[in-house]
Order: C-alpha cells, then structure tokens, then sequence
C-alpha cells in the first residue's frame, strides 16, 4: 500500500494565491522521494497537508490508504516531520525538545530519554543538549528539529529543506543518517531546492512549479528524457565584444560564462555558427554537456511547467 496518496489537490490561499494546483501522485513505502522547486512552487504548503497542519482547499491526501484529517493523531505516530521553520520549540532545551517529542510517539519516559541522548550523539549536540534551542544558531535549531523528527524511528520522515544553513560537517552528517534509516525502510520525503544533493539519494523525484508537478520519475527517467537535449557551457574572452544574439535564450552561469540547452537535432548548425570567425574569436572554452538533473530542474523550471520534455 503506498504510503501517502495524493489525489486532485488544491490549496489557494486568500482569493488567488493558487500554491498547489491540482497535485496528483503517490509515494511508495520504503520510497526516498524528493520534492524539488524553486521558491514559491509549493512544495512547503503541500507537505504542511500531508502531515495535517493545513487543510486543503479540495481534493484529499491519504495516509496508509485512509483520508488525513487536520491534526490527525495517524500523523504525529507515523509521521516525523521537520517543518521549514519550525517554531514550536524556542522555550524547550535540546534534550527536553526530543524526550518530548519521542512521549508524544510513544515512547516510555527511559526509552525517549535513552533515545535522545543516542540521536544527539549520532546528529552531533550531545554537548548543546542542556541548551535552550531558542538560543541555537539556525544550523544547530534545524538540527535540533532533525532530532526529533527521527526520535521514536516513525516510519515515514517529511523533511522540509532539512539541510538549509548546515555547515558541510552537519550536513554529512545528516546525509549519514538519512542513508541509515533508508537502510532500515524508512519512507523518506525531502523537500530541497538543492538539486545536486537530491540527485545522490533520491530514488524518485517531483519537480514541482507554480503549484503543480511538471515532472515526475526517476532521476534517470528525467534525464532520458532531455537526453533529446544537449547544454552547451560557453565561456567568453574578457576582451571580447557584446556576446550578440546568438547567445539569446542562454542563461548566464557565471561571469561572463553561459549555458543554452539546445535540441540535439541542432548541436552541428550551432557548433557550425560558434566555429565562425566572428564568434570563435569571442569563445575562450566550449564544452558540450550531458544533462544533470540540475538540467532537468532547469529545463523544467524554464518552461514554468508547461515543458514538451512531458
Ligand atoms: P515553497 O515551499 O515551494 O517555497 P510555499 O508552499 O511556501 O512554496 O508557497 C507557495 C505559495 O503560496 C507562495 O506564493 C507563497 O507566498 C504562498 N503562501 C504560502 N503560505 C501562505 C500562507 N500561509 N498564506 C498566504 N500565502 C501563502
Ligand atoms: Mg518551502
């Protein structure tokens, strides 16, 4: 049975502010699946009904194949969360934060004592745990929130840019972690915008625009299918001239470096016109470049959802 439905769902906020537009999709139990988007694609406001915080406008999430009603007690047993900003736990100290959280799942008082202090020294703030998670920097408050989202090992984790404001040591770390309860058969749901990092965990992925899914598949499956697509990285001589029109529709990268994802059909008559006098003069590199899923990201992105790549 797969762990959450989603079918037809809508959420507006206000009168127009459409941010999930008929979202229709399921994860699979044991799945580590990724939700991907830029700001404002919806991404927070569709894991905020999954786990029963906001109530969609219609169409309906199923938990284990029953209806998620506002704050379902199914979610706080089933469900470890981390919220993108999660607020609720200014007043408490670190240890505190997760013994809490671990009673709230069912954890007798020693069991949740003897699992924060095991998470703490996994998640690495076995020396913070006497703290006031409001006195936290960002990085060690969203570890904090890590930590409880895994206190009591629910079986499903929606981790809400989990990663956000770590330093590279936390967020191998974390990484590590994730990978550990994968292991086990945990569900996993990350919702990032860091692309590159998904790419290396995740088994399945949403991209998501302007409240609806513009692609959906493995990461494989994406890239198949820009594989139609090839990416030119072009970067220009600091003394050239004005880059001119050939370069319209590419986006810029760096300084003075652009990437223009064309169709492979036309890789030679661009090849050919970069190889002319006037704009090989200009071109300090040319590399040609197989499509990452930072591409598919992009390519879906640029085309606000409505891509041919379908
Ligand atoms: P993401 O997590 O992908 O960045 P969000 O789900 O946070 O996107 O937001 C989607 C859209 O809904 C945005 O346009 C955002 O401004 C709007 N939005 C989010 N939460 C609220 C809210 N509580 N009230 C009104 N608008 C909201
Ligand atoms: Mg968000």
């Amino acid at each position: 049975m797969a762990a959450f439905e989603i079918r037809d769902l809508h959420k507006i906020y206000g009168r127009d502010v459409h941010a999930n537009d008929g979202l229709d999709f399921a994860i699979e139990a044991g799945e580590v699946f990724g939700i991907l988007g830029p700001n404002g694609a919806g991404k927070s406001t569709l894991v905020q009904q999954m786990v029963g915080l906001s109530v969609p406008t219609s169409g309906e999430i199923r938990l284990h194949g029953e209806r998620v009603r506002a704050h379902d007690r199914r979610v706080r047993q089933a469900v470890g969360y981390l919220a993108q900003r999660p607020l609720a736990l200014f007043d408490l100290r670190v240890r505190e934060a997760v013994v809490a959280t671990g009673r709230l799942r069912g954890l007798g008082r020693s069991a949740a004592e003897r699992e924060a202090k095991e998470l703490l020294d996994e998640i690495g703030l076995l020396d913070r745990q006497d703290r006031l998670v409001g006195n936290l920097s960002g990085g060690e408050h969203r570890l904090v929130g890590i930590a409880t989202a895994l206190v009591g090992s629910p079986p499903i984790l929606i981790l809400d840019e989990p990663t956000n404001e770590l330093d590279p040591v936390a967020r191998r770390r974390v990484w590590d972690m994730l990978m550990r309860r994968r292991e086990a058969g945990t569900t996993i749901i990350l919702v990032t915008h860091n692309v590159l990092e998904a790419e290396r965990v995740v088994g399945r992925v949403a991209i998501m625009a302007r409240g609806r899914i513009s692609a959906i598949g493995t990461p494989g499956d994406l890239k198949e299918r820009l594989n139609a697509k090839v990416r030119l990285e072009i970067a220009l001589r600091e003394d050239g001239p004005d880059v001119g029109e050939w370069l319209a529709g590419a986006r810029q990268i760096g300084e003075r470096r652009f990437s223009l994802t064309l169709d492979r059909p036309r890789l030679g008559e661009a090849l050919q016109h970069l190889a002319g006098p006037a704009v090989s003069a200009q071109i300090d590199d040319l590399r040609i470049v197989s499509p990452s899923l930072e591409d598919v990201y992009l390519a879906y992105h640029d085309t606000e959802g409505h891509s041919d790549a379908h």
